[in-house]
């Protein structure tokens, strides 16, 4: 038996049959044509059935992943229109005289590669878009057939270079147990698809894995980020009985989605959803969301050119706080800057982006930016139960800044003749340092706080969050981390506040009992998480939590409270 490490991408076990996904070879010569008019129509038509293709790619990967995931077929469609990439390609046909599969693979090589070469996580990870869009049209343009799955005939475990999303669509999802790619980091195409699919995976296992034959027995670990090679039947059936034993409670707690988490004792706290669009809101209904505890705005800014208008963020969030009635949502005000940029704001280069002009800092300095998504807010607070509160706060002062922006916006809306909401809860994330160690000081400025530990772990540990070298510091299992998480909630309770906690942390079954023993009082985190997060809470009692806390506070390492938590609370070592 071999095992092969890599980045644990989507949660699950599978265990099957490899099947090597190999991308079929888009071979040409490159040749001068002789009439570049009639070439440069030929590559024009075979853009035409290009785009069709993924109208129809699009419409598969909605049914199968949702709205959210299948937009990559949009923005793959975009790109088919981009005037730079087409120029290219006509230059590439007019001006030097080549044939249409020359200039356009020559066009979007050159194309990725300054992709590749952004300080930009999300636009070099863009680079296998264009990649992946323009071998659609190369194999348009070769009129070879879009089937390099033609073997993958018994459920197997795909293992691949890299998937691209063309590939996973192409995929019979009933055939496919779960992925493994050699390259691909969290935030690859593959990890997103899988999690969507709720599929196992586990990326960036380096080239080992194209060497092992098809048809060869693996176990993949996607919540270990493991693939064991040929293991003996032994160990086979150890993981077998893992899964079966984690499908069987995954089964159970679905049944009880909608119902309240409650502890044995008679405890009860919020599980509510992360979401990032209107679309978002559907499906953490379906799962048991008992309201939204992060609504991430950015969608609205994203993928265009220019920033929405109050009208359109209206209309949005209106729609989100509609579909949730009279339960909550909590919207996020811009948290744009550090890994998400917007191109056609012009800011200036950071040398730490992380550091610098990001979220509420940004939005106090640009009213341009901040007033209509609070205007929108405000509008929206009144038709239904929604909350407000600002990212990345540091300082007391910015609070009161942002909260007077707030009720001067409320003031103007009301001369205007709005209805708007008369009493909105406002909040904070709490994911810098400062903010953590002044939490006594900034609950006497708001209603709640809410936690956001994806970016307080990397700014305890000092770790950037978009690093895969460092990912495994960055760990908000670190008790570093936990003790100010500990500390916030005691400060707020203090002070009579109630304290939520958004970060991924919240949806981490081993972290759950740890969260409900320093007394969180609302979980919010990705819809599929929720049925056995209630579950777990189910299972304690509020002192048998407590305790659980109390103990891995005094630990020295996030694999030493991991531990604890396995040991200590075996119905939350799920997956
Ligand atoms: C966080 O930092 O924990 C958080 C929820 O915000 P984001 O991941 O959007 O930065
Ligand atoms: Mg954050």
């Amino acid at each position: 038996m071999k095992r092969l490490r890599g980045i644990a991408a989507s949660r699950g076990i599978a265990i099957g049959p490899v099947f090597q996904y190999r991308r079929i070879d888009l071979h040409f010569e490159r040749h001068r044509v002789e009439d570049p008019e009639a070439e440069w129509a030929r590559f024009q038509a075979a853009l035409e059935v290009a785009k069709e293709q993924l109208a129809e790619v699009y419409a598969r990967a909605k049914e199968d992943t949702g709205a959210e995931q299948a937009a990559i077929f949009q923005a793959q469609a975009l790109m088919l229109e981009d005037p730079e990439l087409l120029g290219a390609v006509r230059g590439g046909i007019e001006g030097e005289g080549v044939n249409a599969e020359a200039a356009l693979v020559d066009a979007a090589e050159r194309y990725a590669r300054l992709l590749e070469s952004l300080e930009d996580e999300y636009l070099r990870a863009r680079a296998a878009d264009v990649r992946d869009v323009a071998s659609r049209v190369l194999r348009v343009l070769l009129g070879v057939a879009d089937s390099p799955t033609a073997g993958l005939t018994v459920p197997s475990v795909v293992l691949a270079r890299d998937l691209t999303p063309s590939d996973t669509v192409l995929l019979d999802k009933s055939l496919v147990l779960g992925f493994c790619t050699a390259e691909g980091g969290a935030t690859s195409h593959t990890a997103i698809l899988a999690r969507g699919l709720g599929l196992p995976a586990v990326v960036g296992v380096g080239s080992q894995v194209l060497e092992v034959p098809d048809g060869t027995l693996v176990v993949l670990d996607g919540t270990e980020g493991e693939l064991l090679v040929d293991p003996d039947e032994g160990t086979v059936s150890a993981y077998r009985a893992r899964r079966a034993a984690s499908i069987a409670i995954l089964k159970k707690a679905q049944e009880r989605a909608h119902a309240p988490a409650v502890t044995r004792d008679g405890h009860r706290v919020e599980v509510v959803a992360n979401i990032g669009n209107v679309e978002g809101a559907q499906a953490a209904l379906e799962a048991g969301a008992e309201g939204v505890g992060l609504l991430r705005t950015e969608f609205l800014y994203l993928e265009r050119d220019h920033l929405p208008g109050e009208e359109e963020q209206y209309r949005a969030y209106r729609a989100i706080v509609e579909a949730f009635g009279d339960r909550p949502v909590i919207l996020r005000t811009l948290d744009i800057g550090g890994d998400k940029e917007l191109p056609y704001l012009d800011l200036p280069t950071e040398m730490n982006p992380f550091l610098g002009l990001r979220a509420i800092r940004l939005c106090l300095a640009r009213p341009d930016l901040f007033r209509p998504q609070l205007r929108a807010a405000l509008r929206a607070g009144a038709v239904g139960n929604l909350k407000v509160m600002f990212p990345m706060v540091a300082t007391v002062e910015e609070v009161r800044e942002a909260r007077a922006v707030l009720e001067a916006c409320r003031a103007e809306l009301r001369a205007e003749g709005y209805s708007v909401a008369e009493e909105m809860e406002v909040g904070i994330m709490v994911e810098i340092p400062a903010a953590a160690l002044m939490a006594d000081h900034l609950a006497d400025e708001v209603d709640f706080f809410s936690i956001g530990t994806n970016d307080l772990s990397q700014y305890t540990m000092a770790a950037d969050r978009t690093n895969a070298q460092v990912a495994g510091l960055a760990s908000a299992f670190h008790p570093a981390v936990l003790r100010l998480v500990g500390e916030v909630i005691r400060a707020a309770h203090e002070k009579g506040r109630w304290v939520g906690l958004c970060g991924e942390l919240a949806g981490e079954p081993l972290a759950i009992p740890i969260l409900l023993g320093l007394g969180l009082d609302e979980f919010s985190m990705n819809p599929p998480a929720i049925p056995i997060a209630k579950q777990i809470i189910r299972a304690l009692t509020l002192d048998e939590a407590r305790e659980v806390a109390q103990a891995a506070l005094e630990l020295d390492s996030a694999t030493a409270v991991q531990e604890l938590v396995r040991e200590r609370v075996p119905v939350a070592d799920v997956g």
